[in-house]
């Protein structure tokens, strides 16, 4: 199954594909040859799986989204302290090629702006120019995960015509900001500009910052926990340089971008994410990489300051109905197909407040282990509430399981609104909606009834309406004059076969192929599935107790055949022979005593 984050990921960079606003940079000539359409986005999760859509391997210069590394490789080669002197942290609201210099020392405001990241450049570790130029190539390969290239066309290009950022590093020599030779730093900083990447570079690089410094798939750490909360700092109040008060205030992610077209943006401890589209707004960040950022953050819940964004790990603990199977004593032939057969229905243990990043890794676990697995037990006991998107993705894979027949069924979420409500009110048009049962026994009852289910279907998929549980210990003459008065209806999948609150028809049915949902309506109009029912079993049987309106709705999941008896047959019938409305009589109580058992435990469990 597709993880439903990249359907996402692919949705959106399509639609987004259409925004065209904005134009490429070009006061660097060489940035003019980039293409407006391309359009690349990458997510990585802080344990290394990346999704990515669009034009995810085009390379391009990662330009400005250099800074907060290699302000990062000066802070780890010169700590806070010393950098701090040189370079401030305050926003300056200016645009990055500004000279904003602090009026008494000439500390340039912040690393995020062309003077910070220069006077950075020039703080690095290395007795020369180009030592300091490897140890720049190193940290950021670091954080990358690979060995880096520049290109050597947009060096060029931008080293020819960098008059302004020579100006300003002859600037932050006099005020003895740089110690050493400034043209030399100027020239450092061009090369880093044109450090070449792609999408998936930055996801990964913004993602070892959420990962406190380790990067998820090399695992070699790259910059201490202590300065990467520095780092993110500085991006979160100055990353966007003049735009980066509105974009903490209605994005809130630490953010940086460059006018290759890039944008990276952290939420720390969950993943980075890596954009590339080349046209840029009037300040200088990519139109849609904006874009991205602000429909990520509303649909996913990413504000830093959300609780919806705070969720840690979302996954408890796995285990399988072979460790606990349902309380019911099965006999036979079901006790030796469930041992044989139990560990493929899973229990998942959720905990915590479920968001977006807790629910893709449970839904990554629930794909890997999709290939032994026949039902998922989503235990929601130990859950505090689900965010909308974290239950909208839940149910696409919930519904993308279901198509490759593999059910998701939740337990103990029963009068819970802060999990219910986000559950139903996103729950998909033309869904019956989720199944949800009480305590986690009943869970794994009906996991097991459907486990057992298929191996009946492939044994008799056909049963007979002699077969049939409420009919067992019937004398065969009395099962041969029900079969004369027995008719056969067919259904096919989707059809309603009873109707809740309607007048009863006197019908009894018995499904001899296929299986029907058991829906009992809810107050806002939709539907809750209690059970679902294979070949063998009955419905509709209240109407021998003198039943005379239906408490359920029934509905076809697949093309289905049932034999129907009236109960004016039956009764008819048992007039010359009471042996029948007994052993009726005798089963339906069987099954009742069943029901009732599992409604006390309902109640217990509620309780
Ligand atoms: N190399 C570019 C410059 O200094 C980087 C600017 C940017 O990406 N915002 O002008």
């Amino acid at each position: 199954m597709q993880p439903p984050i990249q359907a996402y990921l692919d949705n959106l960079q399509r639609r987004l594909a259409g925004l065209n606003d904005g134009a490429v940079a070009s006061y660097i000539p060489e940035l003019t040859r980039a293409d407006p359409a391309w359009f690349g986005i990458c997510m990585a999760t802080t344990d290394g799986v990346a999704y990515a859509s669009g034009d995810a391997d085009r390379q391009f210069t990662i330009q400005s989204i250099s800074k907060p590394f290699v302000y990062a490789a000066a802070l780890a080669d010169r700590g806070v302290e010393f950098v701090g002197r040189k370079v401030g942290v305050e926003p300056s609201g200016d645009a990055f090629n500004s000279i904003s210099l602090h009026p008494q020392t000439g500390a340039p405001l912040n690393p995020m702006i062309n003077a910070g990241a220069i006077a950075t450049t020039s703080l690095v570790n290395g007795a020369t120019p180009e030592a300091q130029w490897e140890r720049i190539l190193q940290s950021m390969g670091a954080f990358v995960g690979r060995d880096l290239t520049v290109d050597e066309d947009v060096y060029r290009s931008e080293s020819e015509t960098g008059c302004r950022n020579r100006a300003i590093a002859w600037m932050l020599k006099n005020f003895g900001i740089i110690d050493g030779e400034p043209m030399a730093s100027v020239e450092n900083y061009f090369r880093q500009c044109s450090i070449l990447v792609d999408c998936r570079d930055l996801a990964f690089m913004a993602a070892t910052l959420a990962n406190g410094g380790v990067h998820p798939r090399t695992g070699q750490r790259a910059l201490s926990e202590e300065h990467v909360e520095r780092v993110l700092s500085v991006m979160a109040t100055c990353g966007m340089y003049d735009f980066a008060g509105s974009w903490l205030y209605e994005i809130g992610m630490p953010a940086k971008s460059g006018v290759g077209g890039g944008i990276i943006a952290v939420l720390p401890g969950r993943f980075g994410i890596g954009i590339f589209s080349p046209n840029l707004d009037l300040k200088g960040n990519s139109v849609r990489g904006i874009a991205v950022c602000r429909q990520l953050s509303k649909d996913f819940g990413l504000h830093l300051f959300s609780r919806k964004g705070s969720s840690g790990m979302a996954l408890g603990r796995i285990y399988t109905a072979a460790d606990a199977p349902s309380k019911r004593q099965p006999v036979g032939e079901m006790r030796e197909f469930l041992n044989r057969q139990a560990y493929r229905i899973k229990y998942l243990c959720l905990h915590g407040y479920l968001a977006m990043g807790g629910m893709e890794y449970v839904i990554r676990r629930m794909i890997e282990l999709a290939g032994e697995t026949h039902s998922f037990i989503l235990d929601m006991h130990q859950v505090d509430g689900i965010t909308e998107s974290a239950a909208a993705q839940l149910h696409e894979a919930r519904l993308g399981f279901a198509e490759e027949g593999i059910a998701v069924v939740f337990s103990r979420i029963h009068g819970r609104k802060s999990i219910e409500r986000p559950l139903s009110r996103t729950n998909p048009k033309n869904d019956h909606g989720y199944l949800s049962f009480e305590d986690n026994d009943i869970a794994v009852e009906w996991c097991e009834n459907r486990l057992a289910g298929e191996a009946l279907d492939s044994f008799a998929t056909d049963v007979a309406l002699a077969d049939c549980l409420l009919l067992r210990d019937l004398p065969a003459a009395l099962l041969a004059r029900l079969e004369e008065v027995a008719t056969t209806r067919k259904y096919f999948a989707g059809q309603k076969i009873i109707t809740a609150g309607q007048a009863s028809d006197e019908s009894v049915f018995f499904l001899c192929s296929g299986h029907v949902s058991i829906l009992v309506p809810l107050e806002d109009g939709a539907h809750q599935r209690i059970a679902s029912l294979g070949p063998g079993m009955n419905f509709g049987e209240m109407v021998l107790l003198g039943q005379t309106t239906r408490s359920a709705t029934v509905s076809a999941d697949s093309e289905v055949v049932c034999r129907v008896l009236s109960s004016h047959d039956i009764n008819r019938l048992a007039v010359d022979a009471p042996e029948l409305k007994i052993a009726l009589l005798e089963n339906l109580s069987r099954d009742m005593a069943g029901k009732l058992r599992r409604a006390t435990q309902w109640i217990a469990a509620l309780a």
